[in-house]
């Protein structure tokens, strides 16, 4: 199996839909208006220079105070210091489809440095909700059936609700609500839904750290390698030590190095 064939077998998709953007001709008056000089690294991204940039005003290591430190020198550094506040002023969003309202029920636990913005099911019909196939039975013909028939059966049920309740006449948008509430309690964990979330390396670093490579959480490891690479592709040097690897089981999990072998690198 190659090495992400997993992603073909999930439902799940990550979008980056916004990332840090410098402003260069501010930085440029800011460096004028001061007289500093600030040597950049060939290649670094916005978000890498953001952190950079921040990092260094708090020193204002910039011209002759400034080390030959590469941008990757300087996160790296930073991580190592534990000066973290400064990795939360790049901030990334993500747009994830696919994805389970039991896993998004797991994710938005994640409270500092996040935002959420999700599809309501209050306000959103859900007659023709569809549901995220377990990953731990996608290999099994036997269980998805099984799986299909009672995810069916709760759209079923959703939709004998809603149209019982309609039938007693609905009037107004809090009785709707009202009705949507009731339907919607019989709709599966597994109903698919969409969400945006935004938040800071530093945020989602931990986010990475604490949930990306739990075994038996399937849904959760393969989103959280769907995020990595989003981010990663944005800005790789403050995600340089996270890493995709494959498990036995044929899933994603993103690991961490720790910062002490970070630093002997
Ligand atoms: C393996 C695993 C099992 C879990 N099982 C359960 C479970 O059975 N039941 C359950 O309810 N939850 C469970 N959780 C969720 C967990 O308790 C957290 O709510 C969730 O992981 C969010 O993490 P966080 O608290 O680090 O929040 P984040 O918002 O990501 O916070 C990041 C960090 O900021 C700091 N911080 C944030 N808020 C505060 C605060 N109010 N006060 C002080 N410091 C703060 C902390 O250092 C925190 O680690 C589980 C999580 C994991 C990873």
């Amino acid at each position: 199996m190659s090495s992400r064939e997993w992603s073909t077998k999930t439902q799940a998709c990550a979008y980056l839909i916004s990332a840090p953007v410098l402003l260069e001709a501010n930085i440029e008056r800011f460096l004028e208006d001061e007289k500093y000089e600030w040597r950049r690294t060939p290649g670094a991204t916005d978000a890498e220079q953001l952190v950079e940039f921040s990092g260094r005003v708090c020193y204002m290591s910039f011209g002759a105070s400034q080390s030959p430190r590469t941008n990757a020198e300087y996160i790296a550094n930073l991580r190592r210091q534990g000066h973290d506040s400064v990795l939360e002023h790049s901030n990334w969003t993500v747009l994830l489809t696919g994805v389970s309202r039991a896993f998004t029920h797991q994710l938005v636990r994640h409270r500092a440095g996040f935002s959420y913005s999700q599809l309501s099911q209050q306000y959103h019909d859900e007659t023709e909700a569809k549901f995220v196939t377990p990953l731990g039975i996608v290999d099994r013909p036997d269980l998805v059936s099984a799986w299909q028939d009672a995810a069916e059966e709760s759209r079923r049920t959703y939709r004998r609700l809603i149209s019982a309740l309609h039938t007693d006449g609905v009037q107004g948008r809090e009785q709707l609500r009202g009705v949507r509430s009731a339907a919607r309690s019989a709709l599966l964990e597994a109903t698919a839904t969409t969400i945006v979330v935004t938040a800071n390396a530093r945020a989602w670093r931990h986010f990475l750290r604490v949930r990306g490579s739990i075994e038996g959480d399937l849904e959760m490891r393969v989103v959280s390698a769907l995020i990595l690479h989003c981010l990663a592709s944005s800005g790789p040097q403050l995600f340089s030590d996270f890493s995709e690897v494959l498990l036995d089981d044929g899933w994603p999990s993103v690991i961490v190095q720790s910062e002490d072998s970070d630093a002997t690198r």
